[in-house]
């Protein structure tokens, strides 16, 4: 009730409702696909075994045992649920993973870095007093104002000459590629974008996991695509209900759009992982720092060096680029 009284409830609900959305597409999907072409192609396969009978729930079950699916089915049956649980599993771990905080131990470094810068001007500052001292009542310290100015000066120092980047939301230092995230209220190392779709930033701690998310959402896509048009042109070819007739054609035509977008979206992070590019820099306005190393570099800073987890939704144990 007190989030519900501040407003922010609605808005905190309000962020889940796309990811809602994608699930309910993918579900919508799974039911149409099984209920309009595979449950009957399963049940055609069935019924063509002319000497079974199909009167008891027992002898289904016998009848399932016994291979009552052919092997093309069979296949894809399998590969369906295959690729549908590494998809779950990797939306699921998208959506929950972290994007990678900027380490204390950065922040500490440079918060040491402008602590010494203090010590040492401290050091000057008190020597200029002892010599040009004439009384006793010299005090030695540097009072608590000098302090925060000097803070404040060195600080400006390490952003203007340094080219040190800070986040005025945080009130911290952030590294070269890390960006705040206004939805998110914090800085993401080289973070991508913020997806709404997933309701979570996109950056170093999951970007893996996301790209493969697009492959899984990719193969599967193509899949049901590539199998569903025999459901469409058997339904297109036949006497069919002006209401299958709709169904049909609706998710065959939805898919394919979703196809192309989803086969542009791919693509364009593949190129940026080949760039060594993140969405956020691509969309930058001004002049890019180009940041090549190599293909295999850009490629290995983003997968890991481990080739067997490329394909696996596990987020490879890299180090973020802290510079
Ligand atoms: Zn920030
Ligand atoms: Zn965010």
């Amino acid at each position: 009730m007190k989030y519900y009284r501040e407003g922010q409830l609605l808005r905190y609900i309000g962020t889940w409702i796309p990811l809602t959305v994608l699930v309910l597409i993918v579900l919508y999907f799974y039911v149409v696909y099984m209920e309009t072409y595979l449950m009957p192609l399963i049940k055609s396969e069935y019924v063509s075994r002319p000497l079974m009978e199909i009167n008891t729930y027992l002898i289904q079950l016998v009848h399932i045992n016994d291979y009552v699916f052919s092997n093309q089915i069979m296949g894809i049956t399998i590969s369906l649920h295959i690729i549908l649980i590494l998809f779950t599993i990797t939306l699921v771990r998208v959506v929950v993973t972290i994007p990678g905080y900027v380490p204390v131990e950065w922040l500490n470094k440079i918060e040491n870095e402008i602590l010494q810068m203090i010590v040492n001007e401290e050091k000057m500052i008190n020597q200029n007093k002892k010599g040009s001292q004439t009384s006793t009542s010299f005090s030695s310290e540097v009072d608590d104002e000098q302090r925060n100015n000097l803070n404040e000066k060195f600080k400006n120092e390490l952003i203007d000459k340094q080219g040190r980047r800070h986040c005025k939301n945080c009130r911290a230092f952030k590294p070269k590629r890390c960006h705040h995230c206004r939805q998110c209220k914090t800085c993401w190392l080289k973070m991508d974008h913020h997806c709404q779709w997933l309701n979570n930033c996109i950056g170093y701690g999951n970007y893996k996991l996301f790209i493969n998310l697009l492959g899984y959402a990719w193969v599967l896509i193509t899949f049901i695509m590539i199998t569903y048009s025999r459901c469409y042109y058997d339904t297109m070819n036949s006497y069919s209900t002006d209401a299958k007739l709709f169904l049909v054609s609706f998710t065959f035509l939805f898919c394919c759009f979703l196809w192309i977008l989803l086969t542009a979206f791919t693509l364009f992070h593949l190129w940026a992982i080949k760039q060594n590019i993140t969405t956020l820099e691509y969309c930058e306005s001004k002049p890019r720092q180009q940041i090549q190393k190599g293909i295999w570099k850009n490629i290995f800073e983003v997968f890991g060096t481990n080739p067997l987890v490329w394909f696996l939704p596990i987020q490879p144990d890299t180090k973020p680029i802290l510079d």
